[in-house]
């Protein structure tokens, strides 16, 4: 590490090369300030990770938040998305279909509707008109199911039985834009890329800083600076216990016609706010249904990653995927919802067998705001993490607020109030595992183990 005088790191390692770590090595690779200091990207799989959260089909790209200052933070991403970012094929501006289910709302107190009033009157202050599709509005009404089935080419069934449109919404093809960022972040000259799995953080306990990383063969990777941003396998590294959490999501996908791809292709991304079910429009004839859930957690038994030479172990959720299991499938109580809501929105696709299914791991925390900032007792270490099954839609732009945090400036309100959120939590939650309370469809507190026993 520099002096007091001169802070800026020799070395840097990021450990994780997903959205939130490539593009913190990206933005940092162009500071002026960090011109000298040479940056690592290590990862346990060769790029792009299959099992990571930023490699997939498809990712909703939407300013729709109920919070303001995630929607002003997609605004500013969508200006890069609809520009080279999202060229290629990498960003499509269908529109977005935000509905409820009526009764099952009002059961639930209305909180869904009012969640979709406050991304309206978000929308609007940051400028988009509501009104008429046809009188070229950004965001219409769709005030019944009839306009939700209309609004669909090739949907006989309607998502849900009211919501409004927001035509400025869209979907990224997740791959394609990482690809695109790692050639951005090779093209810098500045960014190593390295394989290997990290064993473990190097903890120096008589200064509170971090060396490094063990890697799974035993050798060392020693940096001034860590970045920490390992996605939902970020608890095996640091004690998360109350802070995050890895919980696995469901994703279905089935295999369609050409002339069903052409029929499907420019509809709006179709999302259940009740029940966190969403369908995106297809790519490359493949239909994907998927749910932001609470999740499932995987608790394990693990050293404790910062004390592991007191023999004490601490239970995390961590994630299980076709990497550590092949035949790993979802559970069935995950694929009936997927069925359900495909049945429900395109009642005559409703047999087809999935082609593929995916668990899929969020980082969540307990509001659903990421963890970007220095870690509270190890000096040198930042983590990035928390995704909360929201942030790959922010990738042209996040790197550069996470470089922020990383040079603690602060450029503008937003970052600001950005940072406020992303902060390590004063205190930890009284229960060890988060489940996350946004608008999470599915059952709270379903244990991975259990319900991929159940046939
Ligand atoms: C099913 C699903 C649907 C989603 N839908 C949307 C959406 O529609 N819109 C949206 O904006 N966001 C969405 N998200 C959220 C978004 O994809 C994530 O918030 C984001 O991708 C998280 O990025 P990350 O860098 O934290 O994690 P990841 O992409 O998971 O990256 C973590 C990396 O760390 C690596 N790693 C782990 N352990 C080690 C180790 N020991 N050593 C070295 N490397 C390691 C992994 O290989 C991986 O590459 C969705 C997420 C999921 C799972």
């Amino acid at each position: 590490m520099g002096s007091i005088e001169d802070p800026v790191p020799s070395s840097i390692l990021i450990i994780g090369s997903g959205v939130f770590g490539l593009s913190t090595a990206y933005a940092l690779a162009q500071r002026p300030s960090y011109a000298h200091t040479t940056i690592t990207v290590l990862d346990r799989s060769t790029f792009p990770a299959p099992d990571a959260a930023s490699i997939d089909a498809s990712r909703i790209v939407r300013a729709d938040y109920s919070d303001y200052y995630y929607s002003a933070l997609c605004i500013e991403a969508q200006k890069l998305w609809r520009q080279e970012w999202g060229a290629e094929g990498r960003y499509h501006e269908n529109g977005l279909v935000i509905a409820v289910n009526s009764a099952e709302d009002a059961e639930a107190g209305g909180k869904r509707e009012e969640m979709q009033r406050e991304m309206m009157a978000n929308l609007k202050r940051l400028g988009l008109s509501i009104g008429k599709r046809k009188d070229g509005a950004d965001v219409s009404l769709l005030e019944n199911r009839e306009a939700m089935i209309r609004i669909a080419d090739g949907f006989d069934g309607a998502a849900g039985d009211a919501g409004y449109c927001n035509w400025t919404s869209g979907w990224a093809d997740a791959e394609a834009a990482m690809k695109y960022l790692e050639k951005l972040a090779r093209a810098t000259g500045r960014v190593e890329f390295k394989n290997a799995e990290v064993e473990s953080l190097l903890f120096d306990h008589s200064s509170s800083t971090v060396k490094g990383a063990k890697l799974k063969d035993g050798s060392k990777i020693e940096a001034d600076l860590v970045i920490l941003a390992a996605g939902a396998w970020t608890p095996k590294y640091i004690d998360l216990r109350g802070v995050a959490s890895a919980s696995g999501q469901v994703l279905a996908y089935l295999d369609i016609t050409a002339e069903e791809q052409a029929q499907l292709e420019n509809n709006p991304t179709m999302l259940n706010g009740s029940n966190g079910m969403f369908i995106i429009p297809p790519r490359d004839q493949v239909l994907k249904v998927a749910r932001h859930g609470y999740g499932y957690a995987n608790f394990r038994s693990i050293p404790h990653p910062e004390h592991p030479e007191s023999g004490a172990e601490i239970e995390v959720s961590l994630p299980w995927t076709k990497m550590d299991d092949p035949h790993l499938s979802i559970p069935k109580e995950g694929s009936d919802a997927c069925r359900d809501f495909l049945a429900q929105c395109i009642p005559h696709m409703a047999e087809r067998p999935w082609s593929y299914t995916r668990i899929c791991w969020y980082s969540d925390t307990p509001k659903g705001d990421w963890l970007v900032d220095y870690h509270p007792k190890w000096k040198n270490l930042v983590v990035a993490t928390g995704g909360s099954g929201h942030a790959y839609k922010f990738l042209p732009v996040v790197g550069e607020r996470i470089a922020d945090v990383v040079v603690r400036e602060t450029r503008d309100d937003l970052g600001k109030a950005l940072h406020e959120k992303w902060r390590w939590p004063k205190e930890r939650c009284s229960s060890d595992h988060i489940w996350t309370n946004d608008w999470r469809g599915g059952r709270k507190g379903m244990l991975l183990d259990e319900e991929l026993a159940r046939k």
